[in-house]
């Protein structure tokens, strides 16, 4: 049995956190540059803001409606994530991180009433980081990943769901008939990894519901779509078969993540991984053709190994301009690494993260008055001659043939330049900019 926990509103909740004031308001998050909206309030989704609409787009709304932007504060909200990661970690004995605000929990084997144990989580999550989250819990992952869906809609449309399924939702638990009508309220492309396109395909085809594709034919689909669609139907009834390789992977990010052979204590070996698995999702990023604006590395303890002292720190770089080039993404995830690193801990896992994933097309760069002089690749640029020659290399010898000596430039580009004009502080990580409270 499986929990996915989901903060809701990610972004726009890590504002609201420090600023209460913005509670309740219509609220969008923008990206790199102030360029287009990548996180929106429940209130701004109600004003018909859509993900990722260009700023321009929608700026009359500050005066007509009321509208909040704010400029995107990855530090802060990588910050407050490791926290809320955390502390759901310490509810199942295994936790695999899905994105910057999402991770399964794997609750097999384990007692109890799983909606108790779920409202305990949530109550904790917000009591202590005062993030709202939403937890479904499934026999899949498939499944629990439609059980949060459930969780964190029910409240907004209380006319498809039952009010009970809201915030937390077990799926495991509900009745065969009270199953069928959730998946018969639920449109098929709320289902993980069905895309638009497959969506309109499957509604050409007569598949509209979540309870249509479950009584749909998996071998003609397979035929059709692909192996992976006939998994997602296999999940959906009930049958564990996403391999870590299938999982669909998580909008607006990538990641790459491994546990070691053996626990690795030193700085220098985890350069050495945290370096490889940079240049792993720099290369995914240039396959997307976009660039990434900000960079989070995290290493972990096992909570297996009694012995040891726990340590499971992250930490989120933004970059100055947003970048597909390997070396400036090994650079800061290296600087993000020693900036967590702690000696005399066994570190069994690492993993990097690329976020604020944007299309060159999107970004609107600035001019860097302070980094006229450094030597570094054109900014917001996906590919770059030398970035394509290594894709090349690399894919022709292996990847790996042509890497970076990884790479750390001490005194590397620091995260003055771009336009960040309505930009929260980093209430978490920097000291000068901690809250004040005037009594
Ligand atoms: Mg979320």
């Amino acid at each position: 049995m499986f929990a996915l926990v989901d903060v809701n509103n990610m972004y726009v909740s890590c504002e609201r956190v420090f600023r209460p004031s913005l509670i309740g308001r219509p609220v969008v998050v923008l990206s790199n540059n102030d360029g287009a909206c990548i996180a929106r309030s429940n209130e701004a989704k109600d004003l018909g803001v859509r993900m990722a609409q260009p700023w321009f787009e929608v700026r009359h709304l500050e005066r007509s409606a009321g509208l909040i932007a704010l400029s995107a504060n990855f530090e802060l909200y990588g910050d407050m994530s490791s926290r809320m990661m955390s502390l759901a970690a310490a509810y199942a004995p295994l936790q695999e991180i899905y994105s910057i605000d999402e991770c399964f929990l794997d609750f097999d084997g384990m007692p109890g009433d799983r909606v108790a144990v779920g409202c305990d989580l949530r109550a904790k999550v917000l009591r202590w980081t005062g993030l709202p989250t939403s937890v479904g819990f499934g026999a899949t992952k498939t499944l629990a990943k439609l059980a949060n869906h459930v969780a964190k809609t029910a409240d907004r449309k209380p006319s498809s769901y039952p009010h009970a399924l809201a915030q937390v939702c077990d799926l495991g638990q509900l009745p065969a008939p009270a199953l069928e009508a959730v998946m018969q309220a639920t449109e098929v492309g709320n289902v993980w990894g069905i895309g638009h396109k497959t969506t309109a395909r499957l509604n050409q085809g007569g598949i509209h519901s979540v309870l249509d594709l479950v009584r749909a034919d998996a071998t003609i689909l397979r035929r059709q779509f692909s192996v992976v669609i006939e998994k997602t139907i296999l999940e959906l009834r009930g049958t564990p078969c996403m391999e870590v390789n299938d999982a669909p992977a998580a909008n607006q990010q990538i990641m790459c993540s491994r546990s070691f052979g053996s626990p690795v204590t030193e700085l220098p070996e985890l350069v050495e991984v945290v370096s490889q698995f940079a240049s792993q999702v720099a290369r995914k990023l240039r396959e997307q053709g976009c660039v990434a604006g900000a960079v989070q590395v995290f290493i972990t303890t096992s909570s297996y190994r009694q012995q040891d002292r726990h340590h499971a720190p992250s930490a989120t770089l933004p970059l100055p301009h947003p970048s597909a080039d390997t070396r400036v993404l090994v650079s800061a995830a290296v600087r993000a690494l020693r900036s967590i690193y702690r000696p005399g801990f066994n570190y069994v896992k690492a993993g990097v993260m690329l976020v604020d994933l944007q299309s060159p097309g999107q970004v609107q760069d600035t001019l860097d008055l302070f980094g006229a002089d450094e030597p570094g690749p054109p900014p917001a640029q996906g590919r770059t001659g030398l970035m394509s020659a290594m894709d090349a290399l690399n894919e022709r010898f292996g990847r790996q043939a042509v890497t970076v000596a990884s790479a750390t430039r001490k005194d590397g580009p620091s995260a003055h330049a771009s336009r960040q004009e309505r930009r929260s502080p980093r209430y978490t990580t920097r000291l000068e900019e901690i809250v004040t409270v005037r009594a």
